[in-house]
This record gives structure tokens, C-alpha cells and sequence, in this order.
């Protein structure tokens, strides 16, 4: 006689297929290996199709169930943002290599419990090797202190660490080449919350081609991780009648942090 497993059952096999799958995609790999020997293959640079969106955010974990769900079964230790940074080195894996000043590769608390991820570096950024110091920068530090964090409280990075020429956005193959990086300081800080500033942001960590203007305001989720996306600061700058939605979507982190009613 066979036996049928409850849908139930079913379900948690998927979802650990799923997480499996988006671990071997942060390093990499892009098709089932079920060896963990197996060489690496490219990362994807095109969106995949959308994962299950997320009613509410889970509730907040211990590190031990945070740490075992991050790590691949296969990875002996999980890096550092020293040893990640080290890795990324002097960068020449795409062409933005050649127009930038400084790699900008992250800021704040290698502990934060909440990181924002925003595009790429511009101007300003590439001149100082610090993300969001310009214009849109001080937009997100007013946004950050108006939840109830100091900018130094929190970690701030962006998917390419290069200025992409003419503040033009990055290339699918320039994501690609970078993705990885912002994929194993997310997997280094393990925060309890990701906010998604922008389009390219929330589509590629998502890895859901949606819209921003659909994706904001939803909790989703990022190996694991309630994942809120938003519009960008520079967005905001030029749309600032947006900057009430925005606020909406913040509140719903300010409350995951119990800064909110
Ligand atoms: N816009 C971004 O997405 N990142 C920065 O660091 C600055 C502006």
C-alpha cells in the first residue's frame, strides 16, 4: 500500500526545497546539487519567478535557528564582513571596475539587526567609498532616525558595490557579478529584518519581477528573513508625494521592533 504524505508534510518539503535552492543560488549555484562537492555554476542574473508572499512577519528567532537555516549544509563555516570584504578584494569580476573611485561595500553594525540594501553607489558614494552619503543618503538617515535607530545602529549596503557610469542602473551581468557579495553579508550579520530601498533592491533579493509599486507595503521574506520593500530615498526625492507610503511601509518594521503601535 502507498503512502501518501498530509499536504502539511508536503509543504515543509517544499519549503525546504525552496530555502535549499535560495542557499545555493547565494553561492552561486544555480541548479539542485545534491552533492555538496558539486562544482559552482554562475549565478542567474534574471529575476525568477516570485516566491509566496508573506502575510505577516515571522516571529523573531534564535540565533541558533537563525544559524542553521542560513548556512548551507555544506558550508564548514560562515565569513566574516572582514573576510567577505577581503575576498571581494581590489574587484574586477564586471566593468564597472573601470569607472569607479572605491569599491562601496557596506556600513554600520556588523551585528545590525536591521539592513538596508539600496542600489549602487553614486557620485558622492564612489568619491567617499561609503554608501548613501549623498542627497538620498541624508533622505535615508532622517528616515532611519525617524524610526527610532541611529544610522550607526544599523548596516546599510547596496547589490553593486561599483558606481555604474552616469548614475545609469546596473546591468543584469554587473548584478550578477556582485549579487553574491551582498548575499554573504546578509549571511554574515544575519539581521532580524532587510528593507528593500528601491526596485533592484527588493526584484533581486526577491528574485520576483513585480513591480516596486506592488512589492512596497508586503512583508516577504529572504532565506528566511522578513524582508520589507520600499521606495528608494532618491525615488522619494523626486516623487515626495510617495514619501507618506514609504512611512507606511516603515511603521510596519518600526512595529516588527515594537517602536510602533
Ligand atoms: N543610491 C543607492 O542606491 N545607494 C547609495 O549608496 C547611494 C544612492
Amino acid at each position: 500500500m502507498t503512502h501518501k504524505p498530509p499536504e502539511s508534510e508536503l509543504q515543509t518539503i517544499l519549503d525546504d526545497l525552496r530555502r535549499h535552492l535560495d542557499w545555493q543560488a547565494a553561492d552561486g549555484r544555480t541548479a539542485l546539487s545534491l552533492n555538496p562537492k558539486a562544482p559552482s555554476l554562475p549565478a542567474q542574473s534574471a529575476p525568477a519567478p516570485a516566491a509566496a508572499s508573506l502575510g505577516q512577519p515571522r516571529a523573531p528567532r534564535s540565533e541558533g535557528q537563525v544559524q542553521s537555516e542560513l548556512l548551507p549544509a555544506a558550508t564548514p563555516q560562515r565569513r566574516t564582513l572582514e573576510e567577505i570584504r577581503a575576498e571581494l578584494g581590489d574587484c574586477r569580476r564586471c566593468k564597472l571596475c573601470s569607472g569607479r573611485t572605491n569599491i562601496v561595500f557596506g556600513v554600520g553594525n556588523p551585528k545590525a539587526e536591521l539592513v538596508f540594501v539600496g542600489e549602487g553607489p553614486g557620485a558622492d558614494e564612489d568619491e567617499q567609498g561609503i554608501p548613501f552619503v549623498g542627497k538620498a543618503g541624508q533622505l535615508l538617515t532622517k528616515m532611519i532616525e525617524a524610526m527610532g535607530f541611529e544610522r550607526e545602529q544599523v548596516y546599510i549596503c547596496n547589490v553593486v558595490k561599483c558606481r555604474p557610469p552616469n548614475n545609469r542602473n546596473p546591468e543584469p551581468d554587473e548584478v550578477a557579478a556582485c549579487e553574491p557579495f551582498l548575499r554573504a553579508q546578509l549571511g554574515a550579520i544575519e539581521p532580524k529584518v532587510i528593507v528593500a530601498l528601491g526596485k533592484l533592491a527588493a526584484q533581486t533579493l526577491l528574485r520576483d519581477g513585480t513591480p516596486i509599486t506592488r512589492l512596497r507595503g508586503n512583508w516577504r521574506e529572504y532565506c528566511g528573513i522578513p524582508l520589507m520593500p520600499t521606495f528608494h530615498p532618491a525615488y522619494l526625492l523626486r516623487n515626495p508625494a510617495e514619501k507618506k507610503n514609504a512611512w507606511l511601509d516603515l511603521r510596519q518594521v518600526m512595529k516588527f521592533f515594537g517602536k510602533a503601535r
